[in-house]
Parts: structure tokens; sequence; C-alpha cells
């Protein structure tokens, strides 16, 4: 893509302090935009919030707040990041699901109408197919979500259509697939650590002895989960190109290749020479066995392409990342090289509901 296209455009970014957040302002600034960042920090980092960005910290489940900061940014477009993401806790706790990610996301589409921003790109799920009918799972695919995430995710979905239709906010959704990696600066940093790469690192890194295999008798070479991993830079990349879109529309966000849970934990021990025991344990609630993208659409509509495509690279970059701040972003101020420069600005500070966390 052009990054020239998406120069000088002003965006307002919800999620932004989190981990694919993070990274894909560290990408737009980089690009020649300007970037306002809307997180609640639930989930988020003030410290990944990138120095040149502004950072308003609020909840999108408070409309006045909202309102007042995307009238006060007037941006030309929004990236939706902020949402709950985790599969296993969405069987628990639904409402969480559906207050964060579909009544968050009216919000945010309402306080979009009211003063006139009419482009979106949103943050969607592979979660929203189900149990595919076939793999590679093209968009074409049934969505028939198996649990609240995905349903969320889904939901919100079946709402742009209609507010294009009626406000003509032209969207576009990505499906994340397994999103991993990290930049130089931005890596991942949950409070609560429950995907898969993060957590075999910290055995690497002697925070854990062992990693669990959620479900060791799935339809699958190994007999465990299998999964599409994209870079994080390469997502950050396709919502760069997203920002030029035309029309709207939804696209699969994946790299076409499939890791079984046993290949991460084999790539992770060749990166970092630990031999990373793992402890098989009962498959994890909502987990479907194998997904794995076509994202022919989102490149030949936008000619995007994943650049970081082999799983080795990834697992480095994160690997990298987690070594330089083996506690995440509480080891940021303590870095002189990386630490960031000036202080953001805090527009408002309301409750903080659990949001701002994504993944695939
Ligand atoms: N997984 C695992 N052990 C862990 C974390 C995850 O076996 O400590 C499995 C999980 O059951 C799934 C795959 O790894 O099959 C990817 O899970 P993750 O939570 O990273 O992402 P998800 O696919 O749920 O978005």
């Amino acid at each position: 893509m052009n990054v020239g296209a998406v120069a000088g455009l002003r965006i307002f970014v919800t999620g932004g302090a989190g981990y694919i957040g993070s990274i894909c302002v560290e990408e737009l600034l980089d690009a020649g935009c300007q970037v306002t960042v809307f997180d609640n920090l639930s989930e988020g980092h003030r410290a990944a919030v990138d120095a040149r960005a502004e950072l308003i910290v609020g909840d999108l489940l408070d409309e006045v707040v909202l309102g007042k900061a995307l009238a006060a940014t007037r941006p030309d477009g929004v990236i939706h990041f902020a949402a709950s993401a985790l599969v296993g806790e969405s069987m628990r706790t639904p409402e969480k699901y559906f207050r964060n990610n579909v009544v968050a996301g009216v919000n945010l589409l309402d306080a979009m109408v009211r003063i006139g921003v009419k482009r979106l790109v949103f943050s969607s799920s592979c979660a929203t197919y189900g149990l595919p009918a076939a793999i590679p799972v093209g968009e074409s695919n049934p969505q028939a979500p198996i649990n609240p995430y995905g349903t969320s995710k889904l939901m919100f979905e079946q709402m742009l259509r209609w507010y294009e239709q009626a406000h003509g906010i032209i969207s576009v959704g990505l499906r994340f697939f397994n999103v991993a990696g990290a930049s130089i600066r931005h890596g991942e940093d949950h409070r609560i650590e429950t995907h898969l790469i993060p957590n075999v690192l910290r055995v690497a890194l002697g925070q854990r002895d062992h990693v669990e295999i959620f479900g060791t008798d799935y339809a699958t070479p190994d007999g465990t989960c299998l999964r599409d991993y994209v870079h994080v830079l390469d997502v950050a990349a396709a919502h760069l190109a997203a920002l030029t879109a035309t029309g709207s529309g939804f696209y699969n966000l994946g790299n076409g290749a499939g890791y079984s849970v046993g290949e991460v934990i084999t790539c992770c021990r060749r990166i970092t020479g630990h031999p990373i025991p793992t402890v098989a344990r009962p498959r994890r609630e909502g987990d479907p066995a194998c997904l794995v993208a076509d994202s022919g659409k989102f490149k030949s509509a936008f000619g995007w392409q994943p650049l970081r495509a082999d799983l080795a690279e990834m697992v480095a970059s994160a690997w990298a990342w987690h070594q330089r701040q083996p506690h995440g972003y509480q080891d940021v101020f303590s870095i002189g090289s990386i630490a960031p420069g000036t202080p953001h600005r805090q527009l408002a500070t309301t409750h903080h509901h659990e949001s701002c966390h994504q993944t695939g």
C-alpha cells in the first residue's frame, strides 16, 4: 500500500493502549497521521501509547465522555479495537461481552453519527465463523459463532450494514485470526495472560514452570488445535490500507497457514533454547479445532500481503520484546532507550470497565 495515502489523516483509535492498538498507532504516526487514542486502560497501558499520540482516558460506555472526546478530535476516521476478547471468559460471563462489544459499539457509532464521522475500521474476529465448514475459511463461510465473544462481534458486524444505509458510515470489518509478534517498542502484555505464545514465552523467561496444552484429542495431526498466526505489524499495515477503502466490506486477516499448539511450542523451544515443559489439560470451552484464513479477498481489494508470514519471525520478535521487558510495560520506564517522551494529556477519567483487549 502507498503509505502516503493516509498521511495527514486524523484518526481516533479506541483501545489504542492495547496490544494490537498500540502497534497500529505507532504505524499510523510513522505514516504521518494525527492520532488520538481513547482507552479506559482496563487492559491497555499508558506506557504503550506512543508519546506522539494524544491519549484520552475514557470509557466507551460513558456516552458523555466519549461524545466530548470525539467532538474535540473531529477525526477523519475511527479505528475500533477496544473490546473484551477472551473466548473462555465469554462462556462464563456473556453479559460482559455484550456490554463491552455491542453496547459500547453502539455508543461509538452514535457518537460518530452525531458529529458526522463517516469512516470506521473495526476489529472483528474469526470467532464469528464458529466451527468452519471448510478450511481455509473464506468470507462466504456461514457465520455461526460457538461462543458469546464471536456472537458479540457478529452482532456489531450486522449493525454496521444498517448504519451505512441510514447514516452513510463506510466500515471495513477485519476478521482477525491469531495475532502474534511484537514491534521493537510494543508487545503483548495482558494483565491476565491467556494467549498461547506469551504463556509459552513466560515459561522460557522462568516466570512459569510449564505451559498447559488445552486439548490433545482434536482431529488434527498432533491432536492439538490449529490456528492461523498473523504478525501484528502485518495487521497494523492492513489497518492503514483499510483506511483508504471506498466502500464497506468484511475481510479475513490471516496468513493462510495453520500451526498446531504443539508446533508453536516446538518453535518457541527452538527460538528460546528453553525446554518449555508442557502439561496436557482438557479442552478449553468454546475452542474450535481448526481456524485457518483465506485472506484472498483483502489481498486483492487492498494489495495487502503478510510480509512476516513465518511463525519463527513472529515468535522471535515477541521473544525479543519479552526479553527486553520481562514484566511488560512495568519495565518501560526503567529502560531509557525506549522510554516514552512527554506525558500524555489526560482529558477525562471515568470508571473503568474491563475492555480494550484484542485478539483474533
Ligand atoms: N492454548 C493452550 N495453552 C495456553 C493458551 C492457549 O493450549 O496456555 C491453546 C488454546 O486452547 C487454543 C490455542 O492455544 O487452541 C490458541 O489460543 P489463544 O488463547 O492464544 O487464542 P484464541 O485462538 O483463543 O484467540
